[in-house]
This record gives structure tokens, sequence and C-alpha cells, in this order.
């Protein structure tokens, strides 16, 4: 009986070498989520894989469904885009490193969602041609989060109700457990902490929740305040995924010390 053979479109999340000649590489597809594939002999075909399944790039693949739960296998790949640019430039490499691993660890295998592969798309794309690399991966990581059934809620102080814009004097943290504000005078703290946002950060974070990818290149966001964000951001996912995130130690070196993990009062 022929194996069945089935096509789809991905971004490669990850790759590594196995044992002499063969690859296994993670990727993100809008109809199957995200799946692990063996390319058999890909460190050795010139033709089928060579330069193809490299972290970013976007492929058309054909592969043979798993049976009982192992990887599929990978037939062939057509590169449609490199994304060349962004595994030669660190600035752009590691915001795009970011976004990769928070989709490794945000979804689950096989649980599809094409709102993530458009939104991962857009970043590389973005970052691609030039867009500004910290505003960008903001509001991918913003957005991810709300694909994912974690939006924060940044509109008002989830115990008294007071709006950030009309209570200038106080300061207010991200609750990680439910993902709402909490205002200084309700926590009766005042001391910054790694979840705590500036006036000028939230409102950046509520134009951006409201704003599609269309939108996005509206939004001027100064890079002081993009770093801000990112650290509030990945905090919040360190807590909620409970587990480390690398590539951070990459991109906190592009972001300064803000983001650099020497913040006092955590
Ligand atoms: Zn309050």
């Amino acid at each position: 009986m022929p194996y069945r053979t089935c096509r789809t479109g991905c971004i490669v999340l990850k790759n590594v070498d196995f044992g002499e000649s063969d690859r296994i590489v993670t990727l993100y597809s809008p109809d199957m989520g995200r799946f692990s594939a063996i390319a058999k002999g890909a460190k050795r075909s010139q033709k089928r894989f060579v330069n193809k399944l490299e972290e970013f790039s976007l492929l058309d693949i054909s592969y043979r469904p798993a049976k009982h739960n192992r990887l599929h296998f990978l037939n062939e790949a057509e590169l449609k885009e490199a994304f060349l640019s962004l595994r030669t430039d660190w600035q752009r490499y590691c915001p795009a490193m970011l976004a990769n691993e928070l989709v490794l660890r945000f979804t689950g295998e096989h649980d599809p969602d094409s709102r993530i592969f458009s939104l991962l798309h857009w970043l590389l794309e973005s970052l691609h041609h030039g867009a500004s690399p910290l505003p960008a991966v903001v509001f991918f990581h913003l957005h991810l989060l709300d694909a994912c059934g974690y939006r924060p809620g940044l509109e008002h102080c989830a115990t008294c109700s007071c709006s950030p814009d009309k209570n200038r004097g106080l300061s207010f943290v991200l609750q990680p457990g439910n993902g709402t504000l909490l205002c200084s005078r309700c926590s009766g703290n005042a001391t910054r902490s790694r979840f705590t946002l500036s006036l000028q950060s939230l409102k950046f974070l509520q134009t951006a929740q409201g704003m599609t990818t269309k939108q996005m290149h509206r939004l001027q966001m100064p890079e002081n305040v993009a770093s801000e964000c990112l650290y509030v951001l990945y905090s919040y996912s360190k807590y909620l995924l409970q587990c480390d995130i690398h590539s951070w130690s990459f991109l906190s070196q592009i972001t300064g010390k803000r983001t650099g993990g020497k913040k006092t009062g955590e």
C-alpha cells in the first residue's frame, strides 16, 4: 500500500542534527500547529534540503505523516523565503530567536492556530524588511499572549478600578498570577519590581493591543519604552511557563540595562 503524502506551509522554529546524516526540525504550520519531522540524509542531500531547514525559513513541505506519535517523515522542502538577514544581523537575529522560542514554549504539539502562524510570519517579514526590532517584538509578544489565552488586562487596577491615566501619581504592576494590573494604593507598595510598568509603557501596550499587524507601523515606541515593555512581558511569560527563556540572554544584550536582569526589587 502506498504511503500517504501531505503538503503544508510552515516556518522552521528549530533544527537539531540527529545521528550522522539526519536532522530533526521543529516546524509551525497554520493547519498542523507545532510539529517535528525527521529529514533523512539532510546533512548529505545537496538537492532536497541544503540551506532550507535553517531557523526562520518559510517552507512548503511534503511529508509522510507519523504513525503512533513518532516523527513525521520529511520528503521534500521548497524554500519560499529564507529571511537571510535575520541570520546575519544580530539586531534582527535576537528578536527573531525570542519569537521562535516563545512559539515553541507557548504552543502545544498539533494544536494549530492560524493567528500564531500569521503573527510569526509577520514578525519575521517585518524584521527582514527593516522594521524597528524592539517595538516589533513587543507587538508580537503581546499578541502571542493574547492568542494563547494570556492577554494582560491593562486598562485599570483590578481591585479599585482606577485608571492609570487619571492616577498619574500611582505606580502599577502587572500581577503575573492573573494578568491584571494592581495600583500601588491597593498593594500598599510603591517599590519597583520586574512587573512594574511606567505610565508611558502602559499606554503603548494598551494601544498595541488594539492594533492589527497592518496598523502596527503607526506605533512609534521609543527604544527605552520598548525595552521596559519587553522586560515585563518576559517576566510575565517566565512566570506563566515556569521555565527560563534562553534566547532572552541574547535579546537583553541589545535592549540595554533595563532588561539585563540586574534590576532590584524583584
Ligand atoms: Zn487599585
